[in-house]
């Protein structure tokens, strides 16, 4: 489902989320929760004094900045989650854990 997000994501916008995970941009998830067809994850991109808030589940995706707010495309912060997301899970499973649901409050 991320992967398929990424595919919709356009060249330009997917290299700059590339370029930011290289960068270090953070993610700080604040929910997280696996459902029959994907994931329903929310939280905030964070780089230098920007902040982002981005929203990705399999009913489309989400973010604060105005590529999406004004033009409705799928944003850099949002490929940027994806990936790391991705990066995340793999990083997980290769260490021999499953990734963490995250539910405010518990
Ligand atoms: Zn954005």
């Amino acid at each position: 489902m991320l992967r398929k997000l990424l595919g919709k994501v356009d060249e330009g916008r997917f290299s700059r989320a590339l370029a930011g995970l290289a960068a270090g941009w953070q993610f700080e998830v604040g929910y997280r929760v696996f459902g029959q067809r994907g994931v329903d994850v929310r939280g905030f991109v964070k780089y230098g004094r920007k902040q982002y808030t981005v929203a990705i589940s399999p009913k489309g995706a989400w973010c604060s900045c105005s590529d999406v707010v004004y033009r409705g495309t799928l944003c850099k912060h949002i490929a940027f989650v994806a990936m790391a997301e991705l990066a995340h899970y793999a990083a997980e499973r290769s260490a021999h854990r499953e990734p963490q649901e995250v539910r405010p409050g518990t």
